[in-house]
């Protein structure tokens, strides 16, 4: 019978799902849930023991030869059925977002649309599996591929997307024949249980998507579990790296998409207004927690003056809201610690010499004031040498850099240790082309400040931003998700009689 998902949005405690049903856990540690609008305490969270990891993965790796001799045209179906309860329950999960994150509904709804078009992506799960065929490779021989699943897989996943990023993953790891073992973020779990039973009234069979929530403990634990083939992870780098380092040397293939220092260029030829409004949008929506957000703008020649003016009125009126009122542009910051860290760089910033030109430490909101706002911040002469510059905010800070020209602004991009997103705007063909062909970042936007690439073309940064080869989702999730047999066969009828001593070749 379908659950209803105020079930899931109730004042009992979080727990886990595992093997098709919740999951209560085995440990006695468990943390706070806020509703950052309000700053209450909105349900308690049970912390994922080593059992509790241990129970999930074995539900997994008990549902995975099943699952991984279905047909992927009726993994598919499962996985289509599962879309359209997903595009029935949108609402519902875009309000369990903005209950846990505080980023405004419709942005949380446009989160749950992004999530899923990779559903959609991943119901095209036959097609994505046909492989090649190689007829007559030598008299009577054939050769061809097959891609397979490598068993159970993990995903370990940020708060900033509660819905999307577990969807970056998942659908992808499930069509191709895996089974999956989530660990949301502590900060916002609730969606991950609600996303288990819309997949479970899908028809998908039991075990084959699970839930530990968790922190370090559950994560070390999949980390470790030798029955854990491949794990992907999407947060900070500093964890990304760890993630990374520990699976490898565990013998996992592993995908660690890190952090971030999006960058957009200015050149004196963009419509200014067309990038006045993008760098508001890019740097404070969903109060600039997105790694695609824009926390640096390159103000090219000129630019800066025609610019900062009308940064400073926008970013001062812009409105600060709990997020589930509709008319809200920005909401919360998701934890009172964050909402601390990021008014500490602000703090920073002055003390660097950067000039403060609008200043949103201290934001309160009439009703809310125990709520984790804070306001949009503006910073001009921001240089390379400074730590706010330097390191990922993930606040609604833009810090502004005034640079000479074409060349100085591509140079500054590519120096930076993050690799994420970057954008240009000009409406120059020539240097949109060189800018897009030089640039050292994995996702580049050419008048577009947020380019998060679409179902099929994957997800993923350079340098510090990504650990691993393949992006997420796309061909190369596939390709994650997959591990490559070359068959070559022949018949009777066509094998020469006798041994063979030298290295077989096309005969
Ligand atoms: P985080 O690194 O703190 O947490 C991510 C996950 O790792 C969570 O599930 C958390 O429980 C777990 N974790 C945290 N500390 C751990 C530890 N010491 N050992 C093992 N596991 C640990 O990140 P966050 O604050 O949830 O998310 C924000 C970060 O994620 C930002 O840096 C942002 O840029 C990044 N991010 C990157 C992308 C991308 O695609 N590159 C996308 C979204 C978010």
């Amino acid at each position: 019978m379908a659950t209803a998902p105020n079930a899931f949005i109730s004042s009992a405690d979080i727990t886990h799902y595992v093997a098709g049903a919740p999951y209560a856990g085995t440990g006695d540690r468990s943390q706070p849930v806020y509703n950052p609008a309000t700053g209450a305490v909105a349900r308690q969270l049970k912390l994922g023991s080593v059992a509790d990891v241990n129970a999930a993965v074995a539900a997994a790796q008990a549902a995975f030869p099943a699952w991984a001799e279905t047909p992927p045209i009726r993994r598919a179906r499962i996985l289509n059925a599962f879309l359209g309860l997903l595009n029935q329950h949108k609402d519902t999960l875009a309000a369990m977002i903005t209950a846990e994150h505080g980023k405004v509904f419709t942005d949380a709804q446009g989160e749950v649309t992004r999530g899923i078009e990779i559903v959609e992506f991943a119901c095209g799960a036959p097609q994505l599996l046909k492989t090649d065929f190689t007829d007559q490779v030598g008299t009577g021989i054939d050769n061809w591929t097959l891609r397979q699943p490598l068993g159970v897989v993990a995903g370990i996943t940020p708060f900033n997307f509660p819905v999307m990023v577990p969807m970056w993953m998942f659908p992808v790891a499930l069509a191709t024949g895996n089974t999956f073992v989530l660990k949301p973020s502590e900060r916002d779990p609730s969606p991950s249980l609600f996303i288990a039973e819309l997949l479970k009234q899908a028809g998908l069979p039991d075990g084959v998507f699970n839930v530990v929530q968790g922190d370090k403990v559950a994560v070390d634990a999949l980390l470790h579990h030798p029955d854990v083939k491949a794990v992907s992870f999407v947060g900070s780098t500093p964890i990304a790296q760890y993630i990374y380092e520990t699976g490898a040397k565990n013998g996992k293939r592993v995908q660690a998409l890190g952090g971030a220092k999006n960058h957009m260029v200015v050149m004196p030829d963009a419509d200014i207004d067309q990038a006045v409004d993008a760098l508001i949008g890019a740097a404070y929506g969903s109060a600039g927690e997105r790694c695609m957000a824009i926390s640096v703008a390159v103000l090219v020649g000129d630019v800066a003056d025609k610019v900062i003016p009308k940064l400073a009125e926008r970013a001062k009126a812009l409105k600060i809201k709990n997020g589930m009122e509709l008319d809200a542009e920005m909401g919360p910051i998701v934890t009172a610690q964050a909402r601390d860290r990021i008014e500490g760089y602000i703090a920073l910033g002055v003390e660097e010499g950067a000039k403060l030109v609008v200043d949103g430490r201290g934001h309160s909101v009439a009703g809310h004031e125990q709520g984790f706002f804070t306001g949009g911040t503006l910073f001009d002469h921001v240089t390379p040498q400074m730590r706010i510059y330097k390191e990922e905010i993930f606040g609604p800070v833009l810090a502004c850099v005034r640079v000479a020209d074409f060349a100085e602004a591509l140079t500054l991009v590519n120096a930076h240790e993050f690799g994420n997103g970057v954008a240009c705007f000009t409406s120059d063909g020539n240097i949109a082309r060189e800018f897009s062909r030089r640039v050292q970042v994995g996702m580049v936007g050419i008048n577009v400040p947020i380019p998060v690439p679409m179902a099929w073309h994957g997800f993923g940064g350079w340098k510090k931003s990504l650990f691993g080869d393949m992006h997420a989702y796309g061909e190369e999730g596939v390709r994650f998700y997959t591990k490559q047999k070359s068959i070559m066969q022949r018949w009777p009828a066509s094998i020469a009689k006798g041994a063979e001593f030298v290295m077989p070749t096309a005969k």
